[in-house]
């Protein structure tokens, strides 16, 4: 079945006692049992929920996967996956990564004897240098938040193989719509749900899927001790946004490639994040790991002050003002002081998140209408 489909049917059965064509919200805590230990696959609804196991069905079809297990939010998900670790173990990660993975790994799990390398991957051969007997995992995000680096999965999955380390992937950016890391050798994907997958910009979740058995059950059983299991009402509303994943996606790469070679010539911008341009450092793996490059875009107001940039990211008409990403509404953020202001100074100019960067989801409005509030704002001084 090819991915449009998917979206619309996967998981998606009508309801075997009325025939009700949408998944019902099973708002329920627990379920009644014939004699003790004896259920209909279901006990307690932290770990197991039938609205939530219909949703589980569709991500994981989208993601080609055998197996998905939906969280509380995307944070919850990639907690679950370190929590696999043991003190003395090693994790080896991006040094361009979501503000609160990096929050996460630094602030809470390096107390639990956790180390994490925090590497430069635009070239996936320096993970070598970094791999030891400790080495248990590596996480990438690609492409990167939010200067959209690309990471080359395919030659992640090899390093990892040769050495026995898991690889897990945050696609969060590029959505499964434009790329499957599995299929290029990957053992868990990450999706913050709060994002494309939900796409409306109303509800906070996560999700992880993978191949292999014993990491399901693994994963399943940290999500059922630790309890970062999402509702029935959230998993309803991302069924449901799911099924125009595949139309909002052709819309938010269109719009995205219009406005990207917009702000391309414009005078007042002195750099642009896009990975669909050809002099984009690792434009070739973006072709050919994606089957397009997206709505997220990032540029830096060419000599612009801190507070030149931020009149002009309050000055905008259609955009709004926002953390997050993914909506069909488009979004204007300051990485510098939101998504990314867990991160030392020092450490995101490194990598390019100055004062003057902004970024753009851009959503799935007209475009005509994006490109004149883009000229408006950007007459502000
Ligand atoms: C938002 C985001 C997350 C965190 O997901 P939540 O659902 O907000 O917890 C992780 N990675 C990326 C790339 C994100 O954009």
């Amino acid at each position: 079945m090819k991915f449009g489909t998917k979206a619309i049917h996967a998981g998606a059965e009508p309801d075997p006692t009325t025939g009700a064509i949408m998944t019902p919200i099973y708002q329920t805590s627990t379920y009644v049992q014939e004699s003790p230990g004896k259920n209909k696959g279901y006990g307690y609804a932290r770990g197991k929920n039938p609205t939530r196991s219909a949703l589980e069905k569709n991500l994981a079809a989208l993601e080609d996967a055998k197996h998905c297990i939906c969280f509380s939010s995307g944070m919850g998900a990639t907690d679950a996956v370190i929590k696999m670790l043991r003190p003395g173990d090693e994790v080896i990660t991006g040094d361009d990564l979501y503000g609160g993975s990096y929050r996460m790994f630094t602030k809470v799990f390096a107390h639990y004897g956790i180390k994490f390398h925090f590497i430069n991957l635009t070239d996936a051969q320096n993970i070598r240098k970094y791999v030891n007997v400790n080495t248990k995992l590596i996480w990438i995000e690609t492409p990167t938040n939010p200067t959209m680096q690309i990471v080359d999965i395919e030659a992640c999955a090899t390093i990892a193989k040769e050495h026995k380390l898991i690889l897990a992937v945050d696609n969060t950016f590029a959505s499964p719509y434009l790329q499957n890391p599995l299929s290029l050798g990957a053992d868990i994907v990450m999706h913050s749900v709060t994002k494309y997958l939900g796409g409306h910009s109303d509800v906070v979740m996560g999700a992880l899927m993978m191949n292999d058995d014993k990491l399901h059950t693994d994963l399943a059983f940290i999500l059922n001790s630790c309890g970062a299991n999402p509702g029935p009402m959230d998993a309803f509303l991302v069924m449901r946004g799911v099924k125009t994943l595949h139309l909002r996606m052709e819309r938010h790469c269109f719009n995205g490639r219009k406005i990207a070679e917009f702000l391309k010539t414009h005078p007042r911008i002195e750099k642009i994040y896009w990975p669909g341009f050809e002099d984009h450092p690792n434009h070739a793996i973006a072709k050919k790991q994606m089957r397009d490059f997206g709505g997220m875009i990032s540029f830096v107001l060419k000599g612009a002050s801190v507070d030149e940039t931020f009149r002009m990211a309050s000055s905008f008409h259609v955009f709004s003002l926002a953390e997050s990403l993914g909506g069909v509404e488009s979004l204007i953020n300051h990485p510098a002081t939101m998504t990314h202001a867990s991160i030392p100074r020092e450490e995101r100019e490194r990598v390019g998140v100055v004062d003057n960067l902004l970024r753009l989801s851009v959503g799935v409005e007209d475009v005509e209408d994006l490109i004149e509030d883009l000229k408006q704002a950007l007459e502000t001084k």
